[in-house]
């Protein structure tokens, strides 16, 4: 009987980790790999930026997941609706899947229904990114906000990175002198986390393109009808709404003895230096919903080499000898700021002792210059080139 791998997700840690495993036993393990993901395609989430910017069509932003075919690699369409560990068993809406090893990279929830944030436009969905391109293709002046209610999002940077970008596209558009951008955030300063650098220049970023940067807010809702963002000791008007929904925990673990409750929520919890789940030695969960739970931000970099140590972790017992988990030591951090971009690097230490990534502090640029924009790009064009 060949060993059952099941991976749920075709996002950007179930992939990677998918091809990775494939590459590693085909030929040497009889084992069976399937990929179960709710679209037909993978979709890489930084580009769902620039379609909302109108640079790409959604074409370009997806690959179709039976490309992984050629690697051997099974793919099976379905939406996946509880998990029993116990029982070594997947629900999805298209029956039961049992498997001997389960790898789970679901990404992270995002919640709308918390401070009404579903009122405004977001580039989470392509759906979303979509809507936001319309709207900001018939937008011809106003107030603008960006509204990030709270620290635990998909993707750190991206708010700073937005509302610099808005600033870039309405000078092209000549319409600059005829917007206010403010960013309401929960940080005292902008884009904290990665350190006194970059907080420096992102405050001097925006105080020459002339955005309203409102740190450390404590957000109460958005009152759609006034149109106001109310926070506990201001109200901050709006014509454009952009929102940035709370990253939160995917509905199946809701409920499974894989998750655990952390001062940050409930996430699933992981070791930090495999992604293998503490309570199942057959389960592993690289994905975005354990990266609050080991210190980590919710972004691909870090997903990315989680799912590698996971399927390293797991060819390795498959194959009765160990692989080089190649666990994360460093994260790029490319940033697009409109007229310039940035590489910033972090340093990554894993304390396996606190079951934690150390990188708080640990950031410094690489590169900050017109050209760190086209660095950017092709990161993500090469990142999605050699996904399959
Ligand atoms: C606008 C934006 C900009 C970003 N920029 C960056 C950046 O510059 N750098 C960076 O590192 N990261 C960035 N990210 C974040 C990055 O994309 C995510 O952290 C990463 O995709 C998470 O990987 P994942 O595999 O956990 O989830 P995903 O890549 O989202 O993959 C999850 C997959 O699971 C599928 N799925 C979810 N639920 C189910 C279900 N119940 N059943 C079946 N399938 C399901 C989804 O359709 C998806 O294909 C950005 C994200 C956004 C939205």
């Amino acid at each position: 009987m060949p060993k059952k791998i099941l991976v749920l997700g075709g996002g950007v840690g179930g992939v990677v980790a998918a091809k990775r495993m494939a590459e590693r036993l085909r030929g040497r393990v009889d084992a069976e790999i399937t990929i179960i993901n709710d679209t037909d395609y993978y979709l890489l989430p930084p580009l769902l930026v620039n379609i909302a910017l109108g640079d790409i069509e959604p074409s370009a932003a997806q690959l179709p997941l039976s490309l992984l075919g050629k690697r051997g690699v099974k793919f099976v369409k379905a939406k996946v609706t509880k998990i029993d560990p116990d029982n070594r068993v997947v629900e999805t809406d298209q029956g039961k899947f049992n498997y001997d090893y389960l790898l789970a990279s679901l990404g992270v929830d995002f919640d709308f229904q918390s401070y009404n944030l579903g009122v405004g436009y977001h580039n989470f969905t392509l759906e979303g990114a979509l809507k936001l391109k319309e709207a900001l293709r018939s937008f011809s002046g106003g107030r603008v906000v960006l509204f990030t209610p709270e620290p635990i999002y998909r993707c750190g940077v991206y708010p700073f990175e937005m509302v610099s970008q808005l600033d870039t596209i309405f000078r092209k558009r000549g319409i600059r002198d005829r917007v206010e951008i403010t960013l309401i955030h929960p940080f005292e300063r902008p884009i904290q986390p990665l350190g006194p650098e970059a907080v420096k220049i992102t405050e001097e970023t925006f105080a020459r393109k002339g955005i309203r940067y409102i740190g450390g807010a404590k957000p109460v809702t958005v009152d759609d009808k006034e149109k106001v963002v109310v926070l506990s000791n201001d109200k901050v008007k709006y014509d454009l709404l952009i929102v940035v929904p709370p990253a939160r925990l995917p509905k199946p673990f809701e409920g499974t003895p894989l998750v655990a409750d952390t001062p940050m929520g409930k996430w699933t919890a992981v070791n930090v230096y495999t992604g293998r789940s503490l309570k199942y030695d057959d389960v592993y969960l690289p994905g975005e919903h354990s990266m609050p739970y080991i210190g980590l931000p919710t972004a691909g970099v870090p997903v990315h080499f989680t799912a590698l140590a996971s399927a390293a972790a797991i060819s390795g017992e498959l194959l009765g000898e160990p692989v080089d988990p190649a666990q994360i030591t460093a994260m790029a951090c490319a940033l697009d700021y409109g007229d310039f971009g940035m590489m910033f690097n972090c340093d990554v230490k894993l304390d396996l002792n606190n079951n934690k990534a150390m990188w708080i502090g640990s950031c410094y640029s690489i590169l900050t210059s017109p050209l760190g924009r086209l660095i950017k790009d092709l990161f993500y064009k090469t990142w999605l080139a050699t996904t399959m």
